[in-house]
This record gives structure tokens, sequence and C-alpha cells, in this order.
């Protein structure tokens, strides 16, 4: 891959967009990967009565989290996925982010090598590379709905290979694998003795009737899973920083003594937001699911009538990835095309480079239905300029 700064070239984005609005200008924001709904007023009630008991939100809570908040998510990984981890098997994390960092310093040498299917959320491979591991990228594609097969990782495992990164309900393609594909990569792990860091955090965040297998309803291969979990997407609360991992007691162990040297964990009120939202979890997380599948029928429906293209409708999480050749974009410099869009038409998409998949753009799909349809135009006549 070419050396291009990617941070800073995002950074440069992000940074046109916050001039633009400055000046008052309207900014059509695919960007971020948020839900951007307000909060339940189930939580902000709850959250409101929390504080009314000042002493519950002005103290640190335990390290690894509030025990009636363990319980409460051990509890809600077992009704809604047939999982068994007890609240010893659960530590709470500031955000989901901090959950994988965790796992990956805790499960990671420098010699040793993790396997990441492409596309992937790009905080893995910077990670991997923080605790000094090495990153094999599992290249996928578009016809093969962006999955890898056990076949794949045959293909790139070694053995110094420690870890595959499993995330279903992809970020950015919003792929979800079935029941038999996942236990097929399960049971090439657990043959290897390889640790399977699935992040779920889209787990809620499910169209079209789909249905939603976690890695932690296969019991027997708990040994050597760890689960990522968040409040930030399934139940709309990115801000309030509350993620959880689920996995074996030594694991969650080393996690605990790696959060108490550093974060201390999550803020004692996100912890008490988290702890009603779970309480409410079919709620709140339907209602995260039904907003978010309207604003990706308006955005498929918008996008296919104005470029005469078909999109195979995201099947989970909040992002249609498409191929610039499918804007009609000849070419494949996705960071070049992303800061031209915005600096012309002030609108705001991550690059394919980013997620390793270079000729691809990320949209997130969660930005107000009126702006949806006026970025979607805007980006047409960008589109059609630049053809012409
Ligand atoms: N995992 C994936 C795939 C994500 O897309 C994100 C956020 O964008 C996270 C984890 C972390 O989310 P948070 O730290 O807000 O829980």
């Amino acid at each position: 891959m070419n050396r291009v700064d990617l941070p800073a070239s995002i950074r440069a984005i992000h940074e046109q967009a916050e001039k633009k609005r400055a000046l008052g200008a309207v900014v059509f924001d695919f960007s971020a990967g948020e839900p951007r709904l307000p909060v339940d007023p189930v939580i902000e009630r709850g959250v409101l009565e929390a504080m009314d008991q000042a002493q519950s939100i002005v103290s640190y809570a335990p390290v690894a989290g509030l025990s009636e908040l363990r319980e409460e998510a051990a509890s809600w990984i077992r009704r809604e996925y047939q999982a068994s981890y007890s609240a010893k098997e659960t530590i709470v994390t500031a955000g989901g982010k901090f959950a994988v960092y965790a796992l990956m310093q805790s499960l990671l040498g420098s010699l040793d090598e993790v396997l990441l299917p492409v596309p992937y959320w790009p905080s893995y491979p910077e990670i991997a590379r923080l605790c000094g591991a090495s990153v094999k990228a599992i290249v996928s594609s578009q016809r093969r709905c962006w999955k890898v097969t056990s076949e794949d990782l045959d293909r790139h495992a070694t053995a110094k290979t420690k870890l595959l990164i499993l995330n279903n309900g992809q970020n950015p393609t919003g792929t979800l694998y079935t029941e038999q594909e996942l236990e097929s990569l399960l049971q090439w792990a657990k043959q290897r003795g390889i640790v399977v860091l699935s992040d779920e955090v889209y787990s809620e965040i499910v169209y079209d009737h789909k249905h939603y297998v976690s890695c932690s309803s296969f019991h027997e291969y708990r040994d050597n899973v760890a689960i990522v979990q968040s409040c930030s997407k399934n139940f709309g609360l990115t801000g309030w920083r509350v993620g959880f991992a689920f996995a074996p007691r030594h694991l969650i162990d080393a996690l605990i003594t790696l959060q108490g040297a550093s974060t201390s964990g999550a803020s004692t009120i996100g912890q008490w937001a988290a702890l009603v939202a779970l309480r409410n979890a079919e709620r709140i997380s339907g209602r995260v699911s039904n907003e978010m599948c309207k604003r990706r029928d308006l955005f498929v429906s918008t996008f296919e009538s104005l470029f005469h293209e078909t999109l195979s409708p995201a099947s989970s999480a909040i992002y249609q990835f498409i191929s610039m050749e499918q804007l009609g974009i000849s070419s494949r410099d996705s960071i070049a095309f992303c800061q031209s869009l915005m600096e012309e038409v002030s609108v705001m998409v991550a690059p394919g480079r980013l997620f390793g998949a270079e000729g691809y753009v990320r949209f997130a799909f969660s930005e107000e239905c009126r702006k949806i349809e006026e970025g979607l135009l805007a980006l047409y006549n960008y589109c059609r300029r630049k053809k012409s």
C-alpha cells in the first residue's frame, strides 16, 4: 500500500467539515459511525434518578464495573444469544473499543500474528500494531459477500498465529455470517489453538428479519472465544462510553488488571445509563434498529433512483459499502475522492482505503432523512460533473 498518512488525510477532511460548519454551511455527514438518535427517555429518567442518589454517581465504580451491571450484562447476553457467561466472566469497559484493546494487549506478544478479514474496522490493525503483533490481512470480495472461509484462514495461518478477529455484523459492509459459516470458522480456530475475538457491537441492528448468531451461543468453543459488546450502537449510546467483554474467567481477570492500571473502568454515570438500557434492551434496541432500517431503505432507494445502479442493502450495522465504479468514478483513489467531495459539495464519506479496500467508500446511512436525500443528490451531481 502507498504510504499515505491515513489518519492525517482523514483529519484533514474532518477539519474542513468543521470549518464549513463554523461558516454556517450545511455538511452532509455520511461518515459518522453512530445511530444519531435522541437518548431514550427511560434512560434519561433512570440517569436523573441515579443522580438524585448522589453517592451512586460521584464515586469510583469497581474496576470491573458495577456488580449490578455485570450481572445484567451476563443475563442479557444469555437471554439474547443463549450464551453462558457469569458476571465474573463479564467486564464493563470504556466502550467496546477498550474491550478490543484490552483483549489484544492481554493476548498478544511481539512475535504473534493476527488474522484479519478485509475490509476491517480500522482500529483492529492499529491496536494489533500497538501490541507489537503483525497483521495478516485475509482479502475477501463483494462477490463473496465480503466473507472469509476456513480455507482462506488456512492459507494464511502460521505457527505464530495467535488471534483471529471476527466482526459479525460487519463495519464497513453490513455483512452477516450464518450459523454454519461461524461454526466452521470457530472449529478451525479451536483445532489450531487460535483465540477468536468476536466483535459483535452491531448484533441488535439487523434487518429484513435476519437472525443474528453470536459466537457466544457455541458453548463447545467458549474456551477460545472472547466476545466484545457495546451500548454504543445497539442502544444508541456512543458518547456514554460503555462496552463489555465476555470471556473465560482467566482472561477477564487479566483484563481487570489491565483496566485497573489504565482507565479504572467506564464512568459511573455511563454505567447507570447502560444498566437502564439493558433492563429495557428489547424495546430500546428495537427502536434503534427500526429507525436505522428506515434510513437504510431511504438511502438505498434514493441512491438507486439517482444512479440507476442496484445496491445490495446492508444486512446489519449502519453502513453501505459502495464501489467508486458504481458511482461512475474511474479513479480508485478513495482518499482523493473523499477529500474532493468534501471540498466541492460538503459531502462527507469514509474512504475504502481506511478499511483496507481501495476503490470503495463507506456511507453511514444514519444521517437524518432529509439530509440523506439532499446529500445523495449533491453526491450524484458531483459524480456526474466528474464523469463529463
Ligand atoms: N467495533 C466496531 C466494529 C465498531 O465499528 C466500533 C465503533 O465504530 C467499535 C467496535 C467501538 O465502539 P465503542 O467503543 O463506541 O463501543
